[in-house]
């Protein structure tokens, strides 16, 4: 069975998400651990499930969620993986990583791409990828349809959406998403954003003020 474990890290209080199941093999998402405790608090969750890593990827590339990608890759030998749009928005974190107050942050480069429609595999799970760009060019979220799971990054939130004034950024092409993608998963699916509490696809269709803004 899948089992979905959250980390909060950074003062972005951003969601880094560790997915596993009774086979022990696992993928971390979005990894912002920055400082030496948030390392240290992801490393022994893996250490005392007995995880195995088999794959690192990121839903997009802002700074707050790709703080622990070069950690997370020497630690666990593991390939890094993002949606091809997004590389520049990954190769643009090394120029104001600084001025966010991150000056130790070390850039990991990608070894693969995520593709719209293709699934990733691990243990008994299979999840697939959504592109759904607007919050970031190259965003990705990630469906497993028989978990009724969906890791979205920053395109939906609990009664919110993701900003679209960073670079790359384009609010309609955000709310198209949302209503092609998510909205035509079911109701009872659970959202995992990458900030804030969990939510279902039925909730934000009832209740997300921006769920009633439609693009043409
Ligand atoms: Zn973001
Ligand atoms: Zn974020």
């Amino acid at each position: 069975m899948l089992q979905v474990e959250v980390f909060v890290f950074n003062p972005f209080q951003e969601n880094t998400i560790v997915l596993y199941d009774e086979t022990k093999d696992c993928v971390i998402l979005d990894p912002g651990c920055y400082e030496l405790d948030e390392k240290t608090e992801l490393t022994e969750f893996i250490r005392k499930n007995g995880l195995h890593v088999k794959m690192l990827l990121n839903t997009h590339c802002h700074i707050d969620h790709v703080l622990g990608n070069s950690f997370v890759k020497e630690t666990y030998k593991t390939k890094l993986f993002i949606h091809r749009h997004d590389e520049f928005v990954l190769r643009a974190v090394s120029s104001y990583a600084s001025n966010y107050g991150f000056p130790q942050y070390d850039p990991a480069t990608p070894d693969g791409y995520l593709e719209d429609g293709t699934d990733i595999t691990f243990g008994n799970q299979k999840f697939s990828i959504l592109f759904v760009p607007g919050h970031a060019p190259g965003h990705v979220a990630f469906y497993n349809d028989k978990a009724k799971v969906l890791i979205g990054g920053d395109v939906l939130f609990r009664n919110s959406i993701g900003r679209t004034d960073l670079p790359g950024g384009n609010f309609d092409t955000l709310i198209q998403s949302i209503h092609e993608k998510l909205f035509t998963l079911p109701d009872d699916v659970t959202v995992y954003p990458g900030h804030g509490p969990e939510t279902t696809i039925g909730f934000e269709k009832k209740n997300n003020p921006f769920c009633a803004v439609t693009t043409n």
